[in-house]
């Protein structure tokens, strides 16, 4: 994951937050994703999330099927393409 989206998953873990829910960028479905620790101590979700603290408060997220296809952001700004991140699997 990218530093500024493992800030901002640390950041709702420490309010105690252990599942992410939003809409898959590229498809529209709802997703429901865990985040938590792993043994040691490295933040992780069950599915990509991006989050870029100079754009929004929120996240974007996508489908596992959409990630597959996919697995760069695209266009989440009309200008901009982004790296993909890599998940980190919670156990
Ligand atoms: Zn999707």
């Amino acid at each position: 994951m990218e530093q500024d989206t493992l800030q901002f998953v640390k950041q709702l873990l420490a309010k105690e937050y252990e599942k992410v829910q939003g809409r898959c960028h590229d498809c529209g479905k709802v997703v429901l994703y865990d985040i938590g620790l792993d043994d040691e101590g490295k933040v992780g979700a069950s599915g990509p999330i991006w989050h870029f603290s100079y754009i929004a408060q929120g996240m974007f997220m996508k489908c596992l099927p959409c990630y597959e296809k996919d697995p760069i952001l695209r266009n989440f700004r009309p200008t901009e393409v982004h790296n993909r991140v890599s998940i980190c699997g919670k156990r």
